[in-house]
């Protein structure tokens, strides 16, 4: 059943032109379905998002995803910094893990690319499929779903009649919630203050740190030799005090915390302030309905995951859909969309788990996690199979879905060294 046949008005509604509806509409269009998005921001902040201090770390697999969707094409072409190594340190620095591309035969680990760029290229990519219309500026009065079609019921009166609904309205999505669907929200009650910096003394050599410390977690991700993004995880008040300071003073406070490793610096961007909140959603379908992108799972960013696991929702959501067309000729069959939160799950759990015990292993400041911490850093760093484990993560060439104990056995590798 297609729209064509039945009462629908289309084939999918997506709620959210964020990177992850974006891409869930740029790999629907291509089964020969109909796909509406819906938006609230105008017209204007989707075709020119403007700077939001987000650097994402993309891996092998988002890199080939992106690509196939067409969205790549739309990058400029000196959007994509690489990725060299990455380097965990402990706060004296004394002691660290050291990851690099060569380790699993690759020349980088992955690439950095700008939020705001992403965002660009895959509302371009849109503009080149006539089966998707995009309803921007445009607010959601009502979600109803049941066995024969997805209603969405816009302010404006307007009403979108589907085969299936797509929420990718971020890790606070009002439409889970108005789908019935609960949702595990953990808040570490820091935030992340993001700006990029100019060092001209010092290159970063394409390496990103994550430095653990007291009260703090330092991260660089390089851009060019002599620009990286500073990422500083901090308690709400003090994030907040940062975000105040003139350009000069945060120049020198940031100096300060890097103990001046990367030389005197001067900011180079806007700075922006993220509180960290982790969401993971008790299910990720319902009745005609599938969750996708942070609406899923909100990763904390600490191992540079979210977007990366989005786009393998979204590639998990399209095959099931296309399978549930060839097998029931319906874009939303039940047992396709089960499948999809089956191998959705199975996917995304073992990751957010583990990066939940990092996050806590690495940032509680109780006196009593500082031992533990070394330890786990030295015992790591001797693990060569941990490192080329963390590697393989960072390299992944997409959602292959190993089956349930590998994946567990996966993040059991991270916590190893709790145990030593
Ligand atoms: C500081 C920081 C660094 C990060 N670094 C990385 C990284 O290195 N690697 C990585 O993989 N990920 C990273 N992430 C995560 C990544 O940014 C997110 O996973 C990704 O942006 C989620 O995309 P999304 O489309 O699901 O949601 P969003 O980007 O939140 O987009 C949701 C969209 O839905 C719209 N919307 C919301 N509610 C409604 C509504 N009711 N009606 C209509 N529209 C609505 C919003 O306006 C928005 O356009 C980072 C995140 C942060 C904060």
């Amino acid at each position: 059943m297609t729209a064509s046949a039945s009462p629908w008005t289309t084939d999918v509604v997506v709620i959210g032109a964020g990177p992850a509806g974006l891409a869930l509409a740029c790999a629907l269009a291509p089964l020969g379905l109909r796909v509406e998005v819906v938006e609230r921001q105008p017209e204007a902040a989707l075709a020119e998002p403007a700077f939001d201090g987000r650097e994402i770390a993309l891996t092998h697999g988002s890199m080939r995803l992106l690509r196939e969707l067409g969205i790549w094409a739309h990058l400029p072409g000196d959007a994509a910094w690489p990725l060299r190594a990455a380097r965990i340190m402990e706060r004296d620095a004394s002691r660290e893990l050291r990851v690099d591309g060569l380790e699993s035969g690759h020349d980088r680990l992955g690439c950095l690319v700008a939020n705001h760029l992403i965002r660009a290229a895959a509302w371009r990519a849109v503009q080149a499929l006539p089966q998707v219309r995009v309803h921007a500026g445009a607010s959601v009065a009502s979600v109803r779903t049941d066995e024969r079609a997805a209603e969405v019921t816009l302010a404006d009166g307007r009403v979108l009649r589907a085969g299936l609904l797509a929420a990718a309205d971020s890790r606070f999505s009002q439409t889970r919630q108005a789908l019935g669907i609960e949702a595990d929200l953990h808040d570490f009650g820091r935030h992340m203050l993001v700006c990029r910096m100019r060092h001209d003394e010092v290159s970063n050599e394409g390496e990103a740190w994550q430095w653990f410390g007291d009260a703090q977690t330092r991260a660089v991700l390089p851009l060019d030799a002599h620009t990286s993004s500073v990422v500083l995880t901090l308690a709400g008040h003090e994030a907040a005090r940062l975000e105040a300071l003139d350009d000069e003073a945060y120049a020198r406070e940031v100096e300060r915390r890097l103990e001046r490793r990367l030389g005197p610096m001067r900011t180079a961007s806007s700075r922006h302030r993220y509180p960290l909140v982790a969401v993971y959603a008790r299910r990720f379908a319902a009745t005609r309905a599938a969750l996708v992108g942070d609406a899923a799972v909100g990763m904390h960013p600490v191992t540079a995951h979210g977007f990366n696991l989005g786009l393998a929702g979204v590639e998990r959501l399209a095959e099931a859909v296309r399978l549930s067309l060839q097998r029931h000729a319906d874009p939303a069959h039940p047992q396709a969309l089960a499948r999809y939160d089956r191998r959705h799950r199975r996917g995304s759990l073992p990751l957010f788990l583990a990066t939940r015990a990092v996050v806590e292993l690495y940032t509680d400041d109780r006196a009593a996690m500082r031992p533990l911490r070394r330890l786990a850093l030295g015992a790591s760093a001797r693990l060569a199979p941990f490192r080329r484990a963390l590697a393989a993560g960072l390299m992944d060439e997409g959602p292959v879905d190993p089956p349930l104990p590998a994946r567990l056995r996966t993040a059991l590798d991270w916590l190893r060294p709790r145990a030593h």
